[in-house]
């Protein structure tokens, strides 16, 4: 092998991100196809978070804030907490491998339900850590069987909720009583990606948890929500220490200029972007509501996709679906995870789905 990669990275599968419509398109020899397979927002970003990145775009000549002040007080302020406990990321998946840089040691262990989100496994095994899974009940979390699966040398724990791609999602009091059993060693990360989408009566960890637990830590994302998945910006909230120590792994300027006057632009411009949440939500009422009345079983989704646990169906569907131009995530054998976008989008997917079926 050409300078000899090494044994971690050489046993890695490539990543696998969903399908491009216009990939779909030249595949199949088809027009007009639809994408519902990476989650994100079906609409481009609302005009004053798309003035601000034209703005940004014209000084990119310099190099942007590394540590992205004026964002950290931004977020710090919508949140009401000290700007020494939030830090910026390339997107939360960037703060998910700094957190395995931070943290997993060669043969440490980093526990988390399975299935879950699918850079868990790749981050670990980067850092030369050894993945330790705990099986989901009914596609959700058994937080008593993760608890019991972490030992004194699990050093992160990955809980996704809402979960991705099952759409479960646990309580801010669950994680309360599931963090007072880990020991402080462990530092337990709430990956809410999808925190704007899930159901307020479960709580919010950042109020509810991370005070009380000096070992927690929560990302989220201007991605999903926000409409910013191609600028690539998240966020950590987490103890100061945990945040200075995860700082040291930033890669140089890895959250661009664009990247961080977009987000410090849809923090102002929040309430236009619940009302797409909440267009977003209705519009997952009613796919819930018509997947019920054709008899699919499958969990309540508290994200902007559902989880349709085909099992052994799935590769077929997903192949039958494409060809008719819409592309939805398939997990081979297992499920198919189909993003939540506009009415006709959804339609269009609800149709297609009962004509393959
Ligand atoms: C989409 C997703 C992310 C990644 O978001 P980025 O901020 O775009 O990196 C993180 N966690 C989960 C569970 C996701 O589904």
């Amino acid at each position: 092998m050409i300078g000899r990669p090494r044994a971690a990275v050489a046993a890695l599968p490539a990543y696998r991100p969903g399908k491009a419509a216009a990939q779909a398109e030249a595949e199949h020899g088809i027009s007009g196809a639809i994408k519902l397979a990476s989650n994100e927002t079906p609409w481009p970003p609302v005009p004053s978070v798309a003035a601000a990145i034209a703005e940004a775009a014209a000084g990119v000549n310099r190099y942007a804030d590394h540590r992205a002040g004026a964002l950290r007080a931004a977020l710090a302020a919508s949140m009401g907490i000290d700007e020494s406990a939030v830090t910026v990321g390339c997107g939360s998946a960037g703060l998910l491998q700094q957190l395995c840089l931070t943290y997993v040691d060669p043969g440490d262990e980093v526990v988390y339900p399975w299935r879950s989100f699918e850079v868990y496994p790749v981050f670990t095994r980067l850092a030369g850590g050894v993945p330790v899974t705990v099986p989901l009940v009914d596609h959700a979390f058994d937080l008593d069987a993760v608890a019991a699966a972490v030992t004194p040398r699990t050093k992160l724990v990955f809980l996704a909720s809402p979960n991705n791609p099952t759409g479960t999602a646990v309580s801010a009091e669950a994680l309360d009583r599931f963090l007072s059993k880990v020991d402080p060693g462990t530092l337990v990360v709430i990956d809410e990606a999808y925190r704007e989408f899930n159901d307020p009566e479960l709580g919010d960890p950042v109020t509810d948890v991370v005070p009380r637990h000096d070992h927690c830590a929560v990302l989220r994302t201007f991605s999903k929500a926000h409409g910013l998945a191609g600028l690539r910006v998240g966020y950590m909230i987490a103890h100061p220490e945990v945040v200075a120590s995860v700082d040291k792994t930033l890669v140089p300027f890895a959250v661009n200029a664009i990247a961080q006057a977009a987000a410090i632009a849809a923090i102002g411009a929040a309430d236009e972007i619940l009302e797409r949440v909440a267009t977003l939500e209705a519009e997952r009422l009613r796919v819930v509501a018509a997947l019920d009345a054709a008899g699919h079983d499958f969990p309540r989704p508290h994200a902007n996709f559902v989880w349709l646990p085909f099992g052994e169906r799935t590769d077929d569907l997903s192949l039958s679906l494409e060809r008719r131009g819409v592309v939805v995530r398939p997990f081979p054998g297992e499920g198919l995870r189909v993003t939540i976008g506009t009415a006709e989008e959804n339609d269009r997917f609800l149709r297609t789905l009962a004509e393959v079926l």
